[in-house]
């Protein structure tokens, strides 16, 4: 594995947030490099009460045995806590470290619904990954027989990933295409290295390599290759290519220097973590050291991009939502990490207009929340007269992703997608309108989550591997 060229950057910069200024508040911002030791994690796995009300469990994505899994921890017995881990999840390392869990599976654990604090459950999680990879306990991918077929998958994220790893366990043969030059997805080039260390991702992309699974990367479907050949090519195929349009501001000024879309600030930011040469990071026009930096938006996105910005070294870092905190979308674990570290957030502000053809400043209009939409939601409303601007050298839109728009990119007129853009699939099989062809994560979804992409994966695989048999059945009669 040492030779593989895909763990050649192994040697992360840990060391960024030491460009920080001093006029940020100091910080330990190795929070999820800690080491998470044996005693706490048994310690945390023995608050678990086996309540026998598993709700943790139901609001888990996988349907992880997170109550067996905390009994065998607390007790000691790791290496079974860790089979059962990895039995309903392909990357629990990944989904310890990153699912939003106040929103899953701690968020609807009742020792915390009491008042008690949850069981840290996506840590424990972590925890017994980890040491199953350094203790020998992952076993390589060895499909016990071969089969003839093959299956092409379109994107390498966590959807297409945890496929591969299902199919290529059946003995199937496996081809990944991805445009970019490294596998892993957003897994890889969107989630800051701060809460997903790249090494992580890149050891389970080496092992699905080791276990034969090919790659074709820096290959654009619908550019570098057609559609029509991989489906040519393959007895099956999976889209999964995630969701990329960004969605854009129209405000005057807008297109001024130093108005950034979120994805490429966040892509050289990580580029620039694996040890590329990233020129637009090295001019400084994706680099926030030194800058005063405004954040549009509310998601996750946005909170990944205030925190890259202040690990970078900006002089300031602000996030402007529309809404106010408690009807924002992103993560409130999110939130408070990034107000510790010093973020300040102008709730109930949207952005009017730009100042300077090299940004200088946002124009800004203050809100309110006026009556709930069809949805229930309440509709942000323009406070009159109450403009402010607010300076920045920096301005990163944050605004959230929509699918690109795949039947015509790809030529390919059979391909139902909803109004919205999205891949139409079934919801249990993902198999679309295409003979053959199924589409998980969030090219189905929208943006979304890695543990909805694997569990997606997951099925997919299952639902092809019933197709194959039953193709193979066919032809055989
Ligand atoms: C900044 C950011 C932070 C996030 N943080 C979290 C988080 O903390 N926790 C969490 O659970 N989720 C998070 N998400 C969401 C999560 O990353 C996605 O839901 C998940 O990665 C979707 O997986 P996917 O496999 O569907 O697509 P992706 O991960 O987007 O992978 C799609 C792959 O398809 C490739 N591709 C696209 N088009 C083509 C083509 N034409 N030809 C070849 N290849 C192609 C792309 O290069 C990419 O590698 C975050 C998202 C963003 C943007
Ligand atoms: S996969 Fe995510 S939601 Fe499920 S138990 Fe793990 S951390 Fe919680």
């Amino acid at each position: 594995m040492a030779d593989n060229p895909m763990l050649k950057f192994v040697t992360v910069d840990r060391d960024m947030p030491e460009k920080r200024p001093p006029n940020l508040r100091r910080q330990d911002f190795g929070e999820i490099y800690g080491e998470y030791a044996r005693e706490k994690a048994a310690e945390q796995a023995s608050r678990c009460s086996q309540c026998g009300v598993p709700y943790c469990q139901s609001h888990c994505p996988l349907h992880n045995n997170i109550p067996d899994r905390l009994l065998l921890t607390a007790e000691g017995r790791l290496q079974e806590a860790y089979d059962l881990s990895q039995a309903t999840n392909t990357f629990p390392e990944i989904c310890g470290r990153i699912c939003p869990q106040d929103r899953l599976c701690e968020g609807n654990c009742v020792i915390e619904q009491s008042g008690h604090g949850t069981v840290t459950i996506g840590s424990v999680e972590k925890y017994l990954t980890d040491t199953a990879f350094e203790e020998g306990w992952v076993k390589p991918i060895r499909p016990a027989a071969e089969r003839s077929e093959s299956v092409g998958i379109i994107g390498a994220g966590p959807g297409g990933l945890a496929a591969a790893d299902r199919l290529r366990r059946a003995g199937v043969q496996v081809t990944v295409y991805d445009r970019y030059d490294r596998a892993g997805g957003l897994m890889t080039y969107g989630i800051p290295g701060f809460k997903l260390e790249k090494p992580v991702v890149m050891q389970r992309i080496a092992q699905l390599e080791d276990g034969g699974v090919e790659f074709v990367l820096d290959c654009n479907v619908g550019t570098d290759l057609s559609f029509d050949a991989i489906r040519g090519k393959h007895d099956a195929v999976v889209i999964a290519t995630g969701v990329y349009k960004s969605r854009e501001l129209q405000a005057p000024g807008v297109g001024a220097d130093g108005i950034v879309r979120a994805i490429d600030y966040l892509t050289a930011s990580n580029r620039k973590g694996l040890g590329d040469d990233v020129a637009e990071f090295d001019s400084g026009e994706l680099d926030a050291e030194g800058k005063r930096v405004v954040v549009i938006g509310g998601g996750d996105t946005a909170m990944d991009c205030v925190r890259t910005a202040i690990r970078q070294g900006a002089e300031s870092v602000k996030c402007l939502y529309r809404r106010d905190r408690e009807n924002m979308p992103g993560s409130q674990r999110e939130v408070a990490n990034a107000e510790e570290e010093g973020v300040k957030f102008v709730w109930l502000s949207a952005p009017k207009g730009f100042v300077g053809d090299e940004v200088e400043a946002v124009k800004v209009q203050q809100m309110r929340l006026g009556a709930p939409d069809a949805t229930g939601r309440r509709t942000p409303e323009v406070v009159e007269g109450a403009d402010f601007d607010e300076p920045a050298d920096l301005v990163i839109k944050a605004l959230g992703f929509e699918p690109e728009d795949l039947p015509k990119l790809w030529g390919v007129d059979g391909l139902e997608v909803t109004r919205w853009g999205t891949v139409k699939a079934d919801f249990r099989t993902h198999a679309t309108s295409l003979e053959g062809v199924y589409a998980v994560g969030d090219i189905v979804r929208g943006a979304s989550l890695v543990v909805w992409a694997i569990r997606d994966g997951r099925e997919a695989a299952d639902a092809i591997l019933e197709y194959l048999s039953g193709a193979a059945k066919v032809a055989a009669e």
